[in-house]
């Protein structure tokens, strides 16, 4: 089964595909975890990818293309988290697939009101080891010992991209860019939609009976 996280950003696509894949036998692709770890090699491609990630705005779909091809080959469960994020990479996804006789089973849309989206982003830190997230706004999702991870002990981080600028240049982004792949993928009729819960877990009840095929 393969199964694509839509969501404008701060809608706790992360967090569920964390949930997901603690629950279910999935391989997480989340293209923003692939583009920081590239971030990391400290080249002159790097500089320019993290003026682009710290603007709000898209990488290239060619550069995001490459990743996908890269990390998609095997013959397993994939949960897309941050991808497609285009037109333009929903029909490249489409065409890769159908070349290797696979297909999108559901795209699950969590959907989640602006107020409650910015503070997400803007109170969002997370492991650098083990790629948890907490929030510093809300209860639910505070580490038991400020800055510090609740499952493996390492320093929290609050990534640079994630400040008010920032997200409503992003929220713009996903306006224009991401939300027309609602209507691309309702005509293929595999879109589900997800009003999000108050907490991680009510949301994921409902994600879960998605994914159950209930
Ligand atoms: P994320 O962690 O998914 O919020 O991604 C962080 C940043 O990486 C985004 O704001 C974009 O600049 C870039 N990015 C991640 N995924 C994609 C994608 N599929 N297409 C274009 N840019 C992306």
């Amino acid at each position: 089964m393969n199964v694509i996280l839509l969501a404008a950003p701060g809608a706790g696509k992360g967090t569920q595909a964390d949930l997901i894949t603690s629950n279910f036998d999935f391989r997480h692709l989340s293209t923003g975890d692939l583009l920081r770890e590239a971030l990391l090699k400290n080249d002159e491609n790097s500089v320019k990818l993290k003026e682009v990630m710290e603007s709000g705005k898209l990488v290239s779909d060619e550069i995001i293309l490459e990743i996908i091809k890269n990390n998609v080959f095997e013959n397993c469960n994939y949960l897309f988290d941050g991808f497609p994020r285009t037109l333009n990479q929903a029909i490249m996804l489409d065409e890769l697939f159908k070349q290797c006789g696979r297909r999108i089973d559901y795209v699950i849309n969590i959907v989640v009101d602006k107020d409650i989206l910015e503070k997400r982003i803007v109170g969002r830190v997370t492991c650098p080891n083990c790629k948890a997230i907490y929030n510093t706004y809300f209860d639910d999702m505070m580490p038991k010992k400020e800055g510090i991870c609740d499952k493996c002990g390492s320093n929290l981080i609050h990534r640079s991209d994630d400040c008010l600028e920032t997200f409503e240049n992003r929220y713009q982004t996903y306006l224009d860019e991401t939300s027309p792949l609602i209507d691309y993928y309702k005509k293929q009729g595999i879109l589900v939609e997800v009003k999000s819960g108050n907490t991680k877990e009510e949301t994921f009840i409902k994600v879960k009976k998605i994914i159950e095929g209930e």
